[in-house]
């Protein structure tokens, strides 16, 4: 058999493994594997079993497939065969899918700054944290509300990090990829597998909630897996742009146990802010200087990643012996797509084509918008530029921009904040 599967693990391929239990489920699932492999028929099917590869994380085993095919093969044919002898969750992921490793270890408590706008909801995650062992968490969920910027995601992290060095199980995912993960396990039968992996966990983040808008589907499965964590006194933890009352298109039920959690906003204060200005000054290796600090503390918003991209561009033009201070110019449609690329996390190729995504609509629409009104070119080459042959879905984003810009102020100042960051 010349399975890389089989032969790593003969090869040593266990000598990095950390702890004990996962080198026993490990050891136990290969030789399960190799009994099922050397009793399939099919050529197709055991070359979906040599191409797998086993990776340990805490004490879970993960099954790591090559792709797609591999994964719906394996779900259907291989999976219920191994299933039936494991009593735990054994995540079946391609490359692309990451459940157990999303944390990030940059966001910690310790890199937290904590002030009056935050502390609050600080304290509330530490806490939650501290009792995980306990018989009942003092509060739980936890939904933390704010503007972008302000340090929600951060705090996800560090509440995620915080419970993973206690040895606890911990999921982040963004509301989005939860519901990519929902739809992709319905489609592939593995819905029952996602269930019971999450319901597996000790602490699951959710991030963005928002995103879940619509997703009926989606909720459902949240809600199910959200109670049974619940009324197992494990805990959740839910950032979200908004207050649950103001989610638009989420199920009551669902408002309704937000709810009954704590509800706690983070906002940045004057404090916070200033403090986080000096620590990114020193990151730039750029002059601490209590005048610099107020001057960029009174030409940004409450917004970290406002104040981080205004340093960044003090440093670029420090050098040139520049005067401190936004300079007029017209941007061009590259420079606007940089922007809100980097704004949205989202890759500038992404922008340029068209998506079913929310999240990438909404940035490529606001793009759009800003190339309009900032650059002033005609539809028609705005749209070449985005891919559409007819200018009407042109005209439609900055519509549907220019009217979200007068009905939410949260992101009104979010395009002011786009703006600013191209220098207007
Ligand atoms: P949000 O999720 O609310 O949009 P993020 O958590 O992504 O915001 O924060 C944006 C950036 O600001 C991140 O780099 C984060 O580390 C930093 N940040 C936010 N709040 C703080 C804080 N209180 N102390 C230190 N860094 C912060
Ligand atoms: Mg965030």
């Amino acid at each position: 058999m010349t399975s890389d599967l089989f032969n790593n693990f003969a090869d040593g391929g266990v000598g990095n493994v950390q702890t004990g239990e996962g080198v026993d489920l490990k050891k136990a699932l290969l030789s399960k594997l190799k009994e099922i492999y050397n009793n399939l028929d099919s050529p197709a099917l055991r070359e979906v079993i040599e191409k797998c590869e086993l990776e340990e994380f805490e004490d879970k085993v993960v099954i790591r497939v090559p792709d797609e095919y591999c994964k719906f093969a394996f779900l259907k044919e291989i999976y219920p065969r191994l299933k039936s002898e494991f009593n735990v969750p054994l995540p079946v992921l391609t490359p692309s899918e990451d459940i157990v490793f999303e944390l990030s270890p940059k966001y910690t408590f310790k890199n937290f700054i904590v002030g009056k706008g935050n502390v609050y909801a600080v304290r509330a995650c530490q806490v939650a944290v501290e009792n995980l062992r306990r018989k009942s968490l003092p509060f739980n969920p936890i939904f933390i509300y704010g503007k972008v910027g302000v340090g929600k995601t951060h705090l996800l992290q560090a509440t995620g990090n915080k419970a993973l060095e206690k040895g606890f199980k911990v999921v982040y995912r963004s509301s989005i990829d939860f519901a990519e993960e929902v739809v992709s396990a319905l489609k592939e039968g593995s819905i029952g597998y996602l269930r019971e992996f999450y319901k597996n966990v000790d602490v699951l983040l959710i991030d963005d909630i928002q995103f879940m808008a619509g997703k009926e589907r989606t909720q459902l499965e949240f809600f199910n897996i959200f109670n049974h964590l619940y009324q197992n006194n494990k805990l959740v933890v839910i950032a979200s742009d908004r207050p649950p009352k103001r989610l638009k298109d989420i199920m009551d039920r669902l408002v309704n146990r937000f709810e009954g959690g704590l509800v706690t906003e983070l906002k940045i204060d004057e404090v916070v802010k200033k403090a986080i200005i000096r620590e990114k000054l020193i990151i730039y290796g750029m002059p601490v200087d209590e005048g610099i600090i107020e001057y960029i503390a009174q030409n940004t918003g409450d917004n970290v990643r406002e104040i981080e991209g205004f340093i960044a561009r003090l440093k670029i033009e420090e050098p040139k012996g520049e005067k401190l201070g936004p300079a007029l110019k017209t941007p061009s449609p590259e420079e606007i797509l940089k922007v809100v690329s980097d704004y949205y996390g989202i890759p500038k190729g992404k922008l340029l084509k068209k998506t079913r995504n929310r999240k990438i609509s909404l940035a490529r629409q606001v793009a759009i918008y800003l190339i309009r009104e900032l650059c002033g070119l005609p539809l028609a080459k705005i749209g070449r530029i985005f891919g559409v042959t007819d200018h009407t879905s042109v005209l439609y984003a900055i519509k549907k921009i220019s009217a979200m810009i007068k009905e939410d102020n949260e992101f009104s100042s979010e395009v002011d904040f786009l703006k600013r960051r191209l220098n207007l």
